[in-house]
């Protein structure tokens, strides 16, 4: 599914994001960003061991006890296509009344707006929060695709922002999310 959004296109479709040819993949870290399993492990597999250098660094530097809930930073892509790899932490699903909508909602925005703040204009996600951190994934399709379509409506600087769903299963519930959030 294609859906145009300020002069912008947003890609609903299945796929592996470390397979990506963007400027940028997203990946869905934990505060360590010492890498961990699904999007996380596969990212660092295929990229290889600069990708973790890189975190390690900026563990020394910036982030000491680890990045923050919602927050996002950036580093080479390693053998990657994709040239960057902004890593982000969704937040872990506890019942849905602990902020969780905001601060998936931060990750989304705070990952586009440093890609926008580093000239990139291909991006692609995958589904936030939605494995090992247990956000369901229709509320959490609900916020990426608000969150995305906020963006580029009104701070822009992006062409493409991909959002690459591991399942067909995952897909359909983006689609039909993208009917009521985006009118599609
Ligand atoms: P989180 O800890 O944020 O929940 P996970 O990596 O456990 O992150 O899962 C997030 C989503 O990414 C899940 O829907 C999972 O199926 C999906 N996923 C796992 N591997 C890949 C991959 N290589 N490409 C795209 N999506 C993936």
């Amino acid at each position: 599914m294609e859906i145009s959004i300020g002069g912008a296109k947003l890609i609903l479709m299945r796929g592996d994001i470390t397979e990506q040819d963007v400027e940028a993949i997203v990946n869905a870290a934990n505060p360590s960003l010492m890498g961990g399993g699904g999007v996380d492990g596969a990212i660092h597999r295929k990229g290889g061991p600069k990708i973790l250098e890189e975190c390690k660094r900026i563990r020394a530097t910036e982030w000491p006890d680890g990045l923050p809930t919602g927050k996002a930073v950036i580093t080479s892509g390693g053998n990657l296509k994709a040239r960057y790899v902004i890593h982000t932490v969704g937040p872990i699903w506890r019942g849905g009344s602990r902020g969780e909508p905001e601060l998936l909602r931060e990750a989304y925005l705070s990952s586009l707006r440093l890609a926008a703040s580093r000239g990139i204009r291909t991006i692609a996600f995958p589904s936030i929060s939605t494995g090992a951190y247990g956000y369901p994934i229709r509320e959490a399709s609900r916020v990426a695709l608000k969150a995305i379509k906020d963006f580029l409506e009104t701070e822009g600087g992006l062409d493409e922002v991909r959002l690459v769903l591991f399942t067909e299963g995952d897909l359909k519930v983006y689609e039909e999310a993208a009917k009521e959030i985006l009118g599609q």
